[in-house]
């Protein structure tokens, strides 16, 4: 019957494509959804009876995860994506934070209490818990922690983000400390993913916050008196991301918080590869010249770890236009 793995926040962008790649190694996968329609859409989208899921409608309750577990004595490897990937929130600490860490540690829970048969768990962290909050122009490696504060994440819905991943993160090394549960816990830490949607339908309309990046620039028409946007990071791919969740979940854990990233962006050098491939959109041109700012950001651990081969930001810029604008019909 082959291996079962449980995905937390199967909707999610990087949640898709974790379990279409999961599918295609022939792993059964049960996902958590918040509601039945959310549910029902993904069984029609990945059409195999391999696919099912729970409805685990909030994070937070004490116990979330616990029936949903103990209706799947198969599953023995358990991912867990599900947290708040959003910046338009009221309250930072109830909305982003508090999901977070208690989110993951009622998974850690549940499995504890109830499936003594999964032996693996992995955690989708981020970048966000190994940059420094003090001085963001500080190296950022495998070995490297947040060091922000409970307060300091409270103050804007950017730092609550990062604060979520690194007090999320803590709070399962914390767990482990003290329960010594029969799994072990290994996590992965992707800088800015980008990349199409696993399925063309759910690429209309808004986009996953961090694509937004992307489809934003396509409102900047030629002759409007728009500019390019200041932002900029390190750049992934959607799939690379998922690939390393299955790498991590095949290989032995190490202990290495697997960083996974690939080159520096910012928004003229998106627009720039929009502009050579999709010219017809008439965007704005801006400075094509300006050069992309060096993050300081260094992943040889990881890169040895994966052994693989990342996709180049220009097919993923590409992937995710052609995909946003056959969607939604621009252009
Ligand atoms: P996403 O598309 O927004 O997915 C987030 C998932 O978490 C969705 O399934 C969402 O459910 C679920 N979720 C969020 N808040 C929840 C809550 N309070 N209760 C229950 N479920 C909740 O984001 P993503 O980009 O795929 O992110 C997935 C994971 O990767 C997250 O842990 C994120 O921190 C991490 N990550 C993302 C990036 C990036 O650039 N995208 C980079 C580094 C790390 P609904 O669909 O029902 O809202």
């Amino acid at each position: 019957m082959g291996t079962a793995a449980f995905v937390s926040g199967a909707t999610g962008f990087i949640a898709q494509h974790i379990i279409k790649q999961l599918l295609e190694k022939g792993y059964s996968v049960v996902g958590s959804v918040r509601n039945e329609s959310k549910g029902e859409t993904l069984k029609k989208n990945f059409a195999t009876d391999k696919f099912s899921y729970e409805i685990v409608e909030d994070l937070e309750t004490v116990g979330a995860f616990d029936t949903a577990l103990k209706k799947h004595p198969e599953v023995t490897i358990f991912l867990h994506t599900a947290s708040p990937v959003t910046f338009d929130v009221e309250d930072n600490e109830k909305d982003i934070i508090l999901p977070a860490i208690n989110g993951t540690v009622n998974v850690l829970k549940a499995i504890k209490a109830t499936a003594p048969q999964v032996n693996k768990v992995v955690i989708t962290s981020s970048v966000a818990s190994q940059r420094t909050f003090s001085n963001p122009s500080a190296l950022v490696s495998e070995d490297t922690w947040n060091d922000i504060t409970y307060e300091q994440a409270k103050s804007d819905s950017v730092a609550a983000y990062y604060g979520s991943k690194t007090f999320a993160e803590k709070a399962a090394i914390e767990f482990v400390k003290n329960e010594e549960p029969h799994f072990t816990i290994s996590t992965v830490h992707p800088v800015f993913v980008f990349g199409p949607q696993a399925f063309d339908s759910e690429a209309k309309g808004e986009l996953n916050v961090t694509n937004t990046f992307i489809s934003g620039l396509l409102k900047l028409k030629e002759g409007s008196d728009a500019s390019v946007p200041t932002n900029s990071g390190t750049f992934i791919d959607v799939r690379d991301v998922a690939a390393a969740h299955l790498i991590e979940i095949e290989k032995p854990s190490n202990g290495l918080r697997v960083l996974v990233k690939n080159v520096d962006f910012n928004s003229q050098s998106l627009l720039n590869i929009i502009n050579k491939n999709f010219p017809e959109l008439g965007l704005i041109k801006g400075d094509p010249e300006a050069p992309v700012d060096k993050k300081r950001i260094t992943d040889a651990k990881s890169r040895a770890y994966l052994g693989v081969n990342y996709i180049d930001i220009e097919k993923s810029v590409v992937d995710t236009v052609k995909q946003y604008v056959a969607a939604n019909k621009l252009g």
